[in-house]
């Protein structure tokens, strides 16, 4: 079976240090399996994204050479792909509507992993119906029983208990928004993705995704989680966290930098050589079990390199 693989971007700000190090992963992964890379931009959060940033993003990843092998496509054109996925999951008896406010959710305290675990209310029906439900998915269905497990290339054996630790989780809102669990399942399936790469403050979210793989009867795909770039104060990059955006100028010495936050220990006399060259050395050399066990590494800063020279 032919590896395909994909960068998926939510477009909330430029490509910042940290989704680049998750490009070229996802990048050299597949191209090291003679495979297909694809884009796909994640503009489901519409009030969240801002106008122009996908363009900006598919730029940069071009002025870095990383070209997507396939047209990229746009969440945002695919709702009708995810409402099918949410009719087979209502049709199935495993979705249902739910017209809990956020406080109802929090009055119930059962914490689990990501904030409160919902307590089941509206499983059986609403007590006030409501014309604009949310829609939930059930957990612990003997289709897909707790705990889920799965082996992670790099982050090895991962089980979570997914109907404590997380519980009967939002497909979609009550605004009418998809969720991203929802839309990335619909969408690596719709676009056959054997293998995912992406950053670990996704792994969380994957038993949510295989239980939906499971619930839909798509194919599971391989997953591979690369340490998150974190700042000095331990922060994940990120808009909110202010990162800065790549320089998309000077990709030779990004693809370098993310070369060394991904541990491949790239000569210095690349940082000078032509782009080509750069990426013939990183995939003759890309061995990403380098990382292994790691879950988050400093970002690639300035001053951390001059430190590294001292
Ligand atoms: N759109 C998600 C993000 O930017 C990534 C989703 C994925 O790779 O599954 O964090």
């Amino acid at each position: 079976m032919q590896y395909r693989g994909r960068f998926a971007p939510s477009p909330t700000g430029p490509l910042h240090f940290g989704s680049l190090v998750a490009a070229v992963g996802s990048f050299l992964e597949a191209k090291k399996h003679n495979g297909v890379w694809l884009v796909r931009i994640e503009d489901l959060d519409t009030p969240r994204c801002m106008p122009g940033v996908a363009d900006d993003i598919l730029r940069t990843l071009d002025a870095f050479g990383m070209h997507s092998d396939e047209p990229v496509i746009y969440q945002s054109m695919r709702t009708a792909a995810y409402e099918e996925a949410l009719q087979q999951l209502t049709a199935s008896g495993a979705a249902y509507p739910c017209c809990c406010t956020r406080k109802e959710v929090a009055d119930s305290a059962l914490h689990g992993i990501e904030g409160f675990v919902y307590p089941g209310t509206c499983r059986d029906g609403m007590a006030h119906p409501r014309a604009t439900p949310a829609w939930r998915v059930r957990t612990g269905l003997p289709v897909s029983p707790s705990p889920i497990e799965f082996e992670d290339a790099l982050q090895g054996r991962v089980a979570q208990d997914l109907a404590r630790d997380i519980g009967d989780f939002v497909v979609k809102r009550a605004d009418g928004l998809f969720a991203y669990q929802l839309a990335v399942v619909a969408d690596d399936a719709a676009q056959s993705i054997t293998h995912v790469v992406r950053g670990a403050d996704l792994l969380n979210s994957t038993p949510r995704q295989i239980h939906l793989q499971r619930l839909l009867g798509v194919p599971v795909p391989c997953y591979m989680h690369l340490p998150v770039a974190v700042n000095a104060a331990g922060e994940k990059l990120s808009k909110q966290t202010l990162a800065q955006a790549v320089d998309v100028s000077q990709p030779v010495d990004g693809l370098w930098r993310a070369l060394v936050f991904l541990r491949q220990n790239p000569p210095r006399e690349l940082r000078t050589a032509d782009l080509d060259k750069v990426w013939d050395w990183a995939l003759a050399n890309w061995r990403p079990e380098k990382l292994v066990g790691l879950r988050a590494l400093p970002a690639m800063t300035d001053e951390l390199e001059h430190r590294g020279d001292e």
